[in-house]
């Protein structure tokens, strides 16, 4: 566990995009959080592109996220992860799950969990054994439970509330929570900022970090932007990409989303110094959506 009296760990927070389409204002928002943290800790920021399923990808949305990074001031400290290339550690981790009984091969169709609302609970009862399997967690009965730095005490009986959950699909594919969970540990990220949207993943997430004996980052997850249908803004919805010739404006309005004081500064990099430097998580608004006026 990463201790907050812990001054020896070094503070490595990540920003990890999905690239279904350019960098919208909602996930610019994720991005200036995570970095704002990381640089009021003195610490570095990471940018992992979360490439692991094939049909959601836009081509050349992961290039064009990182030139809007650039533009917005906010390159990344290390070189660029693409999950695209981290199958042997995501296999690594299913194998030791499998050897050690805590995850299962699972032939259930998605029919075949109507009964139960999509939900797997305990012994397989597929319509086909011999159904391509797909891997699932066993999770336990229990409620998982973490202090999140913005939105406090988020609690899941995952059991009743997701129950055996996805690890790698029938297809092939590896799932979030398990291609999350294996880099951020090997990242060593101390410090996840990101969306609230995520928030109800991360009980899943932290019992995954468990089960492969891997530390618990510290979350905080930020309110999500909401367009004025109530619905988050959302890169595939193709709201409009950020960062063009001058982000400033953008940035002084995620500032004011995020509930921090405006910089004065003139330039890119001293505003960011600024913001930096007067950086608050405990200002940022304690709730799971903000709508974006106009
Ligand atoms: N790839 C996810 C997304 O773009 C974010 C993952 C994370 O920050 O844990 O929504």
């Amino acid at each position: 566990m990463i201790r907050e009296d812990n001054p020896v760990e070094a503070y490595r927070g990540r920003f990890a995009p999905t690239p279904s389409g350019r960098l919208h204002l909602g996930s610019l928002l994720a991005a200036l959080a995570s970095w704002l943290e990381a640089r009021a800790h003195r610490g570095r920021w990471l940018v992992r592109i979360e490439d692991i399923d094939p049909p959601r990808e836009v081509p050349g949305a992961a290039a064009d996220i990182l030139a809007s990074l650039q533009a917005c001031g906010m390159p990344p400290d290390e070189p660029v992860w693409y999950q695209s290339q981290r199958a042997p550690a995501y296999e690594a981790a299913l194998a030791e799950l499998l050897a050690r009984g805590l995850a299962f091969r699972c032939p259930c169709s998605r029919s075949d969990l109507e009964p139960s609302a999509g939900v797997h609970r305990g012994p397989c009862r597929p319509s086909d054994r011999d159904r391509t399997p797909a891997i699932r967690l066993r999770v336990p009965a229990g409620r998982i439970g973490f202090v999140d730095r913005i939105q406090g005490l988020f609690e899941q009986d995952l059991a009743a509330e997701v129950g055996d959950f996805v690890l790698k699909r029938a297809d092939g594919l590896y799932a979030y929570q398990l291609a999350v969970v294996v880099d951020d540990a090997a990242q060593a990220i101390t410090d996840v900022v990101r969306g609230a949207d995520l928030i109800d993943s991360t009980p899943r997430q932290i019992l995954l970090q468990r089960c492969l004996g891997l530390p618990t980052p510290r979350y905080a997850h930020v309110p999500v932007l909401l367009d004025g249908d109530g619905r988050k803004l959302a890169k595939s919805a193709g709201d409009a990409a950020v960062c063009g010739a001058d982000p400033l404006p953008e940035l002084r309005r995620l500032l004011g989303f995020l509930g921090q004081p405006e910089p004065g500064a003139g330039s890119l990099e001293a505003f960011l110094a600024e913001a930096a430097g007067q950086w608050e998580i405990g200002s940022v608004p304690r709730r799971r959506g903000l709508p974006v006026a106009g």
